[in-house]
């Protein structure tokens, strides 16, 4: 892993929170700032990049054995989703999953890296854990939507990191709340800002929010992550989220990425 200057978790306390999407969306932002960025589906239970990305095939060895991670929408990535058949439920204990993963990461031949982005399982178990005790973490992003019952979760995902000494970069507020087109009122379907005055509260940094938007969940369907579409409005959304992340980053160790806006 020494040619990859961070790693960077993305977590949730609950599932269906959109974390997935957050963090293909992410990765797909961050290289459109020119960085080189890598993409890890951790979510061994449910692996949703193949589908998000459109590449549902095994990938390729390289001539030294290694696998070589999938190229699309200038960002690397690999799943364990492309490596397992894709209807069969994975039933391995805890210990081998997080065997498999270890090894996946040792297997994959990223190249030089600004940013390896890992999506894990969502909550706080076993799997979670291991990944942050066993490799480099520069920090951790949390998402969440902003109800209660998530925000309980959220909560728990917090000091899971923090008694790995896992630092927190921030969390971002997904489905934050949703317009028509014709009709620029907001709706608020899950309550206003429960995440960001949750953040407040816990004094953690809030990295900015997503609505619930069509267009979002249509694209992540058909393989196309919407922040490739650069001149769509929640394209801009996650470029704004992208740079908050790098200048959190920036000022956290100066050694590390490095990157200009123009
Ligand atoms: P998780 O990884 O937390 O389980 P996913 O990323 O798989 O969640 O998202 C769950 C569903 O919600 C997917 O169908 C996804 O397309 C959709 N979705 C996520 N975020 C949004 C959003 N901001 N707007 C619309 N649909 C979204």
């Amino acid at each position: 892993m020494k040619n990859i200057k961070n790693i960077i978790l993305v977590g949730s306390g609950k599932g269906g929170v959109g974390k997935s999407t957050i963090a293909v969306n992410l990765s797909v932002a961050l290289a459109q700032e020119k960085l080189n960025v890598g993409l890890l589906d951790a979510d061994i239970y449910g692996p949703s990049i193949p589908k998000m990305l459109g590449i549902m095939t095994k990938p390729k060895a390289s001539d030294n054995k290694k696998i070589l991670p999938f190229e699309k929408f200038k960002i690397k990535f690999m799943s364990i989703g492309n490596l397992i058949p894709q209807d069969k439920a994975v039933v391995w204990r805890a210990p081998m999953v997080v065997r498999a993963l270890n090894q996946l990461l040792q297997d994959i031949e990223w190249g030089e890296l600004d940013i390896l982005i890992i999506d894990l399982p969502p909550g706080t178990g076993d799997i979670q854990l291991s990944l942050s005790q066993n490799l480099n973490i520069t920090g951790s992003v949390i998402v969440s939507t902003p109800q209660e019952i998530a925000l309980v979760d959220v909560r728990r995902a917090i000091n899971m990191f923090k008694k790995v000494n896992v630092d927190i970069i921030g969390i971002i507020q997904n489905m934050s709340y949703f317009h028509s087109d014709e009709d620029e009122k907001k709706i608020y379907l899950f309550g206003k800002d429960g995440v960001k005055k949750e953040s407040e509260k816990l004094n953690i940094n809030f990295l900015g929010e997503i609505p619930l938007i069509e267009e979002i969940g249509r694209n992540s369907d058909q393989g196309i992550p919407i922040a490739s579409l650069l001149k769509t409005k929640s394209s801009k959304k996650f470029t704004a989220i992208a740079r908050n992340i790098i200048s959190k980053i920036n000022n956290k160790n100066d050694q590390n990425v490095k990157i200009e806006f123009e």
